[in-house]
């Protein structure tokens, strides 16, 4: 490129590339969900708890992540294909519409521990939504300028997969090697939670996860998924699976919530408040 028109305030749309007078502002995370996102009983129904562990720190605020990366058309494609539907589907104060859906539609087991579905058993564009959705999450932490905040994915997605998610965005092709486990919470009382995706190892499988509004998406990428990790979805002959299932019994949650028991420091409105747990970081 020229360097002389580096000097020129150029908008590059970080989805299609195309030079575009305007990009949107756009929200990390769908705009609609905020409103249903509320503290927890530990925090009061104040605003919304951004936790950051790698900061430990629990930050309360009702700013909502935006930066402008995308022209109004890719914006228009992430709406029509992903978070119109998903914007239906999560859940609020006034109920769960996927979970009905799936234990109407979709369910083949009841267990113990969790529930399971067969996606094949729902609308294909239910599914293909909240797939398209999953994929714009993770893709938007992988190129979002996170700035001061920090990159708590740390680019984890890396180049190749980078941009096989933007063709696939842009609906020039399919996703080889990227499965998605979506497991639906069960418990009302945990299901006003959004957390920012994060990527991390279990086994031979490196998996990236966000949770919003009753959903925690997990997603294995990359040709080395392991074969345990692969085989319910060779079975079902799927690249999406859901599960139900108590977060509030989970271990992962208990895990979650111990962590942000003892190591992380409240900051701001919650070190003032005398009702909130998040203040006795005690060690044992
Ligand atoms: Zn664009």
């Amino acid at each position: 490129m020229d360097e002389l028109i580096l000097g020129r305030d150029l908008m590059i749309c970080g989805l299609c590339k195309e030079e575009k007078g305007k990009l949107i502002d756009s929200h990390f995370m769908p705009a609609a969900a905020y409103p249903h996102v509320r503290g927890t009983e530990e925090t009061g129904n104040g605003p919304p708890v951004l936790i950051n562990l790698r900061k430990r720190s629990a930050i309360q605020t009702d700013r909502q992540v935006r930066r402008p990366l995308l022209c109004a058309s890719c914006e228009d494609l992430f709406s029509k294909n992903g978070e119109r539907i998903i914007g239906q589907l999560w859940a609020t104060a006034s109920g769960f519409p996927l979970l009905d859906l799936l234990n109407s539609e979709a369910a083949i087991s009841k267990g113990e521990r969790f529930d399971m579905y067969d996606s094949r058993l729902l609308d294909a564009d239910v599914v293909g939504s909240i797939f398209y959705f999953a994929v714009s999450i993770f893709w938007r932490a992988q190129v979002w300028d996170w700035g001061y905040e920090g990159d708590a994915y740390k680019r984890a997605l890396g180049s190749h997969y980078e941009s096989q998610f933007r063709n696939f965005l842009l609906g020039k092709g399919a996703l080889d090697n990227v499965l998605l486990f979506v497991n639906v919470n069960s418990d009302v009382d945990t299901s006003a939670v959004m957390t920012f995706p994060i990527s991390g190892r279990i086994g031979a499988d490196r998996l990236h996860t966000f949770s919003l509004l009753g959903l925690k998406f997990t997603m294995y990428v990359g040709r080395s998924i392991s074969a345990v990790t692969r085989k319910p979805f060779e079975f079902h002959n799927t690249q999406i699976m859901f599960v139900s299932s108590d977060l509030k019994k989970s271990a992962a949650f208990q895990k979650l919530a111990g962590r942000v028991q003892s190591e992380v420091e409240a900051k701001g409105k919650l070190k003032a408040s005398p009702a909130n747990k998040f203040n006795h970081s005690r060690r044992p």
